[in-house]
């Protein structure tokens, strides 16, 4: 998983959109049309809202991983045995994030807390 290149990409296409909204915003300013104001204002503001998401699930994403958690909690990671940090119980799951995201959540079966994420591919 390639964090640095997803978010260059997720930055391009979101500011794709952006451009043309602040376009319409602009002209709208200058030939006060309305209209145009609420659907350029629209364009702006929704990839902006989307972008800072992905941005922020991205990070959480590169800095949550199973090292990170070793690093953070080495009393709860015994070879390959995992424990939760809050509760200390060793029943810990996996379950696949939907939207696209590609990545796993490994969470408490008993708490319900998110330990650390990992990429699906791996
Ligand atoms: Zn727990």
């Amino acid at each position: 998983m390639n964090y640095g290149t997803s978010k260059i990409f997720i930055i391009v296409f979101c500011s794709i959109f952006m451009l043309i909204g602040g376009v319409a915003i602009v002209s709208a300013v200058v030939g006060g049309n309305l209209f145009f104001l609420v659907w350029g204002a629209m364009f702006f503001f929704i990839p902006l809202t989307i972008m800072r998401g992905n941005l922020k699930q991205l990070s959480t994403f590169e800095k949550m991983t199973y090292d990170w958690y070793r690093s953070e909690h080495p009393e709860h990671v015994q070879g390959n045995r995992v424990s939760c940090f809050s509760c200390g119980n060793a029943r810990i799951n996996v379950r696949a994030l939907m939207n696209r995201t590609f990545h796993r959540e490994h969470f408490c079966t008993q708490c319900g807390k998110t330990l650390y994420y990992s990429p699906e591919q791996s």
